[in-house]
């Protein structure tokens, strides 16, 4: 099986990729978490993606192209977590052949609220939210024990940069794939563990 999932920031793209991961063994490759490695080695390319990230641009096409191909390499069962976000990379990855794409759909007024709740450990990997997805311990990561931190790109200027740059860019490759009539649509607004059960409804996974 050979997913994409695309929606807007704060859809909970990477929390319903990492289920998938976890139940059915798929690999979540997520290109935001590529590029975050990328910033955390510090190199020349890596400081640049990270001023273009904390602003809440898109990293250039030929970059992350490259990096999430890196990651497919030799892979039968994966995720794509947010990539493609542009009409220039779903056109770089037609030849492969992907079986569905998913899409989480979510209001703005939701996805606002869930991103200024949104925590990461220190090591960038594993995500809460104040309310809907607090830690066990207050501050402090469940799994590595890390404190807990807000990503610099769910300030609410980034936010809303991302929101804009999500409906110029993304939308158009939402709309790509319907034409292609691969396109599964899932109402993410609720419950992480609501959403998750219409995801494996509409995707026929059983488990
Ligand atoms: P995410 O973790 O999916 O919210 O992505 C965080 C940030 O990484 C985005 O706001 C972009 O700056 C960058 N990014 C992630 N995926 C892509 C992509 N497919 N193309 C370009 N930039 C990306």
């Amino acid at each position: 099986m050979k997913l994409i999932i695309l929606g807007p920031p704060g859809s909970g793209k990477g929390t319903i990729a990492g289920r998938l991961e976890k139940e059915f063994k798929f690999k979540q490759i997520s290109a935001g978490e590529l590029l975050r490695e990328e910033v955390a080695k510090g190199t020349t390319i890596g400081k640049d993606i990270q001023k273009i990230m904390e602003k809440g641009g898109l990293v250039p096409n030929n970059l992350v192209n490259e990096i999430v191909r890196l990651e497919i390499q030799g892979k039968k069962h994966y995720i794509l977590d947010g990539f493609p976000r542009t009409l220039e990379q779903a056109k770089s990855i037609n030849d492969l052949p992907i079986t569905k794409v998913l899409y989480a759909e979510v209001p703005l007024k939701v996805v606002v609220e869930r991103l200024s709740g949104r925590r990461v450990c220190a090591k960038g990997i594993h995500n809460y939210h104040l309310k809907y997805i607090p830690p066990r311990k207050a501050g402090v990561c469940d799994v590595d024990k890390t404190p807990l931190r807000r990503r610099k790109d769910d300030a609410p200027l980034s936010v809303q940069r991302r929101f804009q740059v999500y409906q110029k860019q993304t939308l158009p490759v939402i709309r790509y794939y319907k034409r292609k009539r691969i396109l599964v649509t899932v109402d993410a607004r609720g419950e992480p563990h609501r959403v998750y059960q219409l995801v494996k409804k509409a995707l026929h996974l059983h488990g």
